[in-house]
């Protein structure tokens, strides 16, 4: 199979999107010449510098997503409405799907089989939240002593977006969906590494016709948005990120109680029950142990084993795993790419070494990637002989490194799984479907899957402990983006 046609800024994305910000329903000269750099992960080259976002923008972005708000027609229209506008937004960004797949191999080097795979995704979580505007209850009515009462769900206000580099279309839709259909406008802060898809977005609120001020885009690096979190004009923050940064950004918005919801890091624990299937299991293991080189926040990243299933299910699992091809990420074949960047690189192989230090057994890669000279590849590591307390068991490491966790019964199994600051996802493997699923209710995650993994936009998707505050995902995921008013009517 031969590689897609790679990817050209300069041609294929518009003088907007590569040297503006959209702010208020324009396409803005940003306040400083100061830029991000775009590094690709495949050549370590820097591709294209765009304008990084200074206060002085956000500012104007605030302002207007405020204005649109407080005197704009969004917040007024009805749900009706709104979903018709998400559903025409959706509409656009499909029109762009090639172009954004490209765009995610192109920025962070994720393999095509999963931009393939995955991209459609975010159109999917608008046009859900559309369809929601027709289902959804925003006003009921309760008899109260004294008469009637309304009780009506009205959009919390101005709300901040804030994304990670590792999917930042569809985490910025899983954010945006439910945000726009509350009748909430926005300001979208990308991450540095990945600035492009959401002002891409903008194009497409330009074409869908969502009034001005409703979506605004500035990217920037942390100390921008941080600006962003202060702002007394952002009634809510809704982050993505590494659990260190969400603690951060909560402690701010507490000082002034703005809302704030938190999608954070994980450590999730794959348990494979003495009666398991091993072949289910590998189906989705060495998929998703490692999707995108382990940059993906649900990654089955600890593999709790059955010591009498250990020599067999280590065997298979490594040569699964050894069996996939490593390289570049623009071809079909491969798949595992490189990670994301440099300090993706350094960090991980820190992991590496420290896994080495604390006693653990490589049984598959260790370090690079022989042959792959340039590039910020890392050999997809398996570690035997993990315990749970070890750093690499505790940590999120974010990279293709899985630590393999002998157990010796249920119990044990479940007390190691929770073992953990995080609580974002998991899986149970058994023959038994019953008995998986007194494990899987016994596992303090907000998402745990039986005999596959499972993420569908119908259902709530976040963390227990430090993974997180909130859901998005489902009904559920609009309710961070409303305010409960109760209405008493004359009695
Ligand atoms: P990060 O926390 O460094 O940055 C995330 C975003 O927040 C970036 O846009 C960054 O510029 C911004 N940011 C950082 N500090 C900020 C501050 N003080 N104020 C305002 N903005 C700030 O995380 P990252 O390295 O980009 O992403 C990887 C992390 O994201 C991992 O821990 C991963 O588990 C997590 N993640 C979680 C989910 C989830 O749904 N739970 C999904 C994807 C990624």
């Amino acid at each position: 199979m031969s590689a897609i046609s790679r990817f050209d800024p300069v041609a294929e994305l518009s003088d907007n999107v590569r040297t503006k910000f959209y702010i208020g329903g324009q396409w803005r000269t940003p306040a400083s010449r100061e830029t991000l750099e775009l590094v690709s992960p495949v050549t370590e080259e820097i591709t294209l510098r765009v304008p990084a976002g200074m206060p002085a923008d956000m500012d104007a972005a605030v302002k207007a997503a405020r204005q649109a708000f407080d005197r704009g027609e969004w917040p007024r229209l009805s749900p009706q409405q709104r979903g018709a506008c998400l559903e025409r937004l959706a509409g656009e960004l499909r029109k762009r799907e090639d172009i954004l797949r490209r765009l995610w191999i192109a920025q962070v080097g994720v393999p095509r089989w999963f931009a393939d795979a995955f991209t459609g995704l975010g159109a999917v979580y608008l046009d859900y939240y559309g369809a929601m505007a027709n289902t959804y209850e925003f006003e009921t009515e309760r008899k109260v002593a004294m008469g009637r009462a309304k009780v009506v769900k009205e959009p919390v206000g101005v709300a901040a977006l804030i994304v990670p580099w590792n999917t930042p279309l569809i985490l910025l839709t899983q954010k945006l969906g439910p945000a726009l259909l509350a009748g909430c406008t926005t300001v979208i802060k990308p991450s540095p590494e990945t600035p492009l898809d959401a002002l891409l977005l903008a194009e497409c609120a330009d074409a869908a016709g969502l009034p001005p001020g409703v979506i605004n885009v500035v990217p920037s690096g942390r100390e921008t948005g941080d600006w962003l979190i202060r702002q007394p004009a952002v009634d809510k923050v809704s982050f993505t990120g590494s659990t260190a940064a969400g603690k951060h950004i909560a402690s701010v918005c507490a000082d002034r109680l703005a809302r704030v919801s938190l999608e954070l890091g994980g450590k999730s624990a794959s348990i494979i029950c003495d009666d398991a299937d091993l072949q289910q299991w590998l189906n989705t293991t060495a998929a998703f142990t490692m999707p995108f080189s382990g940059q993906i926040c649900f990654s089955q990243s600890r593999v709790l084993v059955p010591k009498k299933r250990h020599d067999e299910v280590l065997d298979a699992f490594t040569t699964a795993i050894g069996g996939m091809t490593v390289g570049d990420p623009w071809q079909q074949t491969t798949h595992i790419g490189p990670v994301s960047m440099a300090r993706q690189r350094d960090r991980v192989m820190g992991y590496i070494e420290a896994g080495k230090k604390e006693g653990a057994r490589v049984v598959l890669g260790g370090g690079g990637v022989p042959g792959l000279d340039r590039g910020y590849f890392v050999a997809p590591t398996v570690f035997d002989r993990v315990t749970n307390d070890m750093k690499i068991a505790q940590e999120e490491i974010f990279g293709p490194v899985v630590s393999v966790i002998s157990y010796e019964n249920d119990e044990e199994a479940i007390r190691i799984a929770n073992d953990s600051v995080y609580g974002l996802s998991g899986t149970v493997f058994s023959s038994d479907p019953d008995r998986a699923e007194r494990i899987a209710r016994r596992i303090r995650t907000g998402n745990i899957s039986i005999n596959g993994l499972q993420i569908d936009p119908c259902c709530p998707f976040g963390g227990y402990k430090q993974s997180g505050m909130g859901r998005e995902g489902g009904p559920e995921g609009l309710q961070p983006y409303l305010e409960l008013k109760t209405i008493y009517l004359p009695a």
